[in-house]
């Protein structure tokens, strides 16, 4: 019996590289699970997880989550996908994730986003965020239906 190689890929750049977009593309095309760290996060948040209320104070201070707190989330949900092929994005953020992803799954591929900084810089000043729901907005080419700035921040 010859055993199926499983896709267990990571996609990684800085905030505004693209993850979120090119990984929706690459699920779309090769029927891979996506786990985003960010969106579970956000979905955690919504339902008040007890996770979900730890997580937001350390989000709503702009600070990252303590590495045991989104390892154990993303651990566990990569281990319910089973034997799915996957793309995790978002994760890890940091060497002690890194190790702990390692320890856990083996990883391999790794698709690194290379995007000039000054790109970057001006996707980030059009992106907004709806704090409530976790939609993401882009002002020039996905605009918000209700412009009301008071429901946006700016991340
Ligand atoms: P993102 O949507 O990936 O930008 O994530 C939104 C926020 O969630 C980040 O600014 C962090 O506060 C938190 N977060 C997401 N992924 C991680 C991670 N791997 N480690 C720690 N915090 C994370």
């Amino acid at each position: 019996m010859v055993a199926r190689m499983l896709f267990r890929a990571v996609i990684m750049g800085p905030p505004g590289s693209g993850k979120g977009t090119i990984s929706d593309r690459i699920v779309k095309h090769f029927a891979l699970k996506h786990l985003s760290s960010g969106d579970l996060l956000r979905l955690n948040i919504q339902k008040k997880t007890e996770i979900g209320i730890l997580a937001k104070s350390y989000i709503e201070q702009g600070q990252l989550v303590p590495d045991d707190v989104i390892t154990r989330l993303i651990v566990q949900e990569l281990n319910n996908f089973g034997e799915h092929n996957w793309l995790l994005d978002g994760f890890p953020r940091t060497v002690p994730q890194a190790q702990a992803l390692d320890k856990a799954h083996q990883i391999n591929t790794v698709i690194d986003l290379n995007v000039p900084f000054q790109t970057i810089k001006d996707r980030l000043t059009a992106r907004w965020i709806h704090p409530g729901s976790g939609r993401v907005y882009n002002t020039e080419f996905n605009p918000p239906k209700v412009s009301v700035r008071i429901f946006l921040f700016f991340i």
